[in-house]
């Protein structure tokens, strides 16, 4: 059995420099997941390759080079721009994005970015058809794709369809707002399987089902909800993303990184650093945690020169004019805030908004003795888990936003904050800043075992496991086992 793996784009990055096109390997959560996996299983990914490159010979060329370097094939899904701005831009960024982060207001139900979802997601059910041999599991991922499994089921493909939502699923009072909320609900019953990063997310689905399908049938087996509808049978479960733990961890001790380190300390002398690390979205929270740090400095003057933010903001979606209105927002705040309390000395806030760099990235994760991370809502939050794999020395303080997936898993041990409670959370800033190492070590040692026991390996596993492909997935077991415990590879 091959594993098939369908994601909106492909794993990798195409550019054009002084010498022509080149390849590199994409990032983010599900690449940094999947990648590995399928690099030492073999099978397919199946994604849109970006707006690059649209001479198609050279495109193939690429894909073909850079599947022979990592072990398995990729095929591409092209976009015309019309379909980048109706789909991804669309569809995809401002409606269901918004409306499933529940920020309904930001939503535009444009009627024909429901149109042009329609002819995408027919487009790529057409390209997994044509590459799908009968044995292969077909591993659908993430928002974009929400109803592939149903466009593939009227194509006659019969394989097993998994699909995981990475994002949340809201609750029906906002899902409902979705004009073709029946459509996309029993959509989702053309699959095998499908995950959610969290039970939260998995009971607003069983509502929605509850409520504008009282038809299925649903039943419960250990922690697996099963619908049947149709003769159809689907599997629901909640299965929340890791991330490497080891490569973070072992990377993070590199002697490169230690020198950083002690680089951005000695920049930043004397002061505690607070990390914040988002892409560019409303989603963060970043507006309302630069107002609750103005807060604790204006309320707790004893934090002068003793705290710094370093704020990481990755540059995202900035055609859509929501974001621009967000980078400009995220930026008068920051002014004003270094405005009003810099001193000789001490700068409140350190602002970057660019990508970082591997190393740079571990650097600051493990450089920084807090790490705030408020979104107001959140899939999961890697960060939160990275920051914690990179914190060897023991000493740092998370503080969570409750509504982060992440929260399930680590609320024991974090300082959860409500992200719209600035009161709260300028409260809790001063705690974090103010725990003892004493106090410290023993949260931050079990955060850190807690995500290393619930990996990304141990995400992929149970994940197939529950879809009964795990063992008939050749090779899968033994790849997964070497990727817990054997040396550290390319992700691909
Ligand atoms: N990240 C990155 N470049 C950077 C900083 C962070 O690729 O300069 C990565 C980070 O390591 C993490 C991901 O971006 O894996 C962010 O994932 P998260 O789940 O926190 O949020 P998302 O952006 O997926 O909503």
């Amino acid at each position: 059995m091959r594993l098939v793996i369908v994601s909106n784009r492909l794993p990798i990055v195409i550019e054009r420099d002084e010498n022509g096109w080149k390849s590199r390997a994409g990032s983010g959560g599900l690449v940094t997941a999947v990648a590995p996996v399928l690099q030492r299983v073999g099978g397919l990914w199946i994604g849109w390759p970006g707006s690059g490159c649209t001479d198609e010979s050279e495109l193939e060329r690429m894909l073909v080079e850079h599947g022979q370097r990592v072990g398995y094939e990729l095929k591409p899904v092209p976009m015309s721009q019309a379909e980048i701005e109706g789909f991804y831009q669309g569809f995809c960024n401002r409606i269901i994005w918004p409306l499933f982060h529940d920020l309904q207001s930001l939503c535009n139900f444009k009627p024909d970015y429901w149109t042009n979802y329609l002819s995408v997601r027919g487009k790529y059910a057409e390209i997994v058809g044509r590459h799908a041999q009968p044995d292969d599991f077909i591993w659908v991922h993430d928002y974009q794709l929400l109803g592939l499994g149903r466009c593939l089921r009227e194509l006659g493909v019969t394989n097993r369809i998994g699909f995981f939502l990475h994002i949340p699923f809201p609750p029906p009072d906002i899902f409902c707002k979705l004009p073709w909320r029946l459509e996309i609900l029993e959509g989702l019953l053309h699959n095998d399987i499908v995950g959610f990063q969290t039970p939260r997310d998995l009971e607003n689905f069983l509502d929605c089902i509850r409520k504008l399908l009282p038809d299925v049938r649903r039943r419960q087996r250990r922690g697996v909800f099963r619908c049947v509808s149709d003769g159809r049978t689907t599997d629901f479960g909640v299965f929340p993303i890791g991330i490497d733990y080891a490569r973070f961890a072992q990377d993070a001790a590199d002697d490169a990184i230690t020198r950083r380190v002690a680089e951005l300390r000695r920049d930043i002398p004397g002061q505690q650093i607070v990390v914040g690390v988002d892409r560019l979205d409303y989603t963060k929270g970043i507006p309302d945690r630069l107002r609750a740090l103005h807060l604790a400095l204006t309320r707790y003057p004893e934090l002068h020169r003793k705290v710094s933010l370093l704020q990481v903001v990755v540059p995202s979606r900035e055609s859509v004019p929501e974001y621009q209105e967000l980078k400009g927002r995220i930026e008068q705040l920051v002014a004003q805030i270094n405005g009003e309390f810099t001193q000789p000395g001490w700068i409140p806030i350190h602002y970057v908004f660019r990508s970082l760099e591997w190393n740079e990235l571990l650097a600051y994760y493990r450089a920084a003795d807090v790490a705030l991370i408020t979104p107001l809502k959140d899939g999961m939050n890697l960060v939160a888990k990275e920051y914690c794999a990179c914190q060897i020395e023991g000493n740092g303080v998370l503080i969570l936003s409750e509504f982060a997936g992440a929260a399930v898993q680590l609320k024991h041990d974090a300082i959860l904050v409500n992200p719209y409670d600035l009161d709260r959370v300028a409260d809790a800033i001063r705690r974090g800043v103010l725990r003892t190492p004493k106090q410290r070590r023993p949260a931050m040692r079990r955060l850190r075992s807690a995500i290393q026991r619930q990996d990304v390996f141990w995400w992929v596993e149970r994940f197939l496991s529950a879809c009964g492909v795990a063992a008939r997935c050749k090779g899968l077991p033994q790849a997964v086992k070497t990727l817990e415990t054997g040396p550290l590879g390319a992700t691909g």
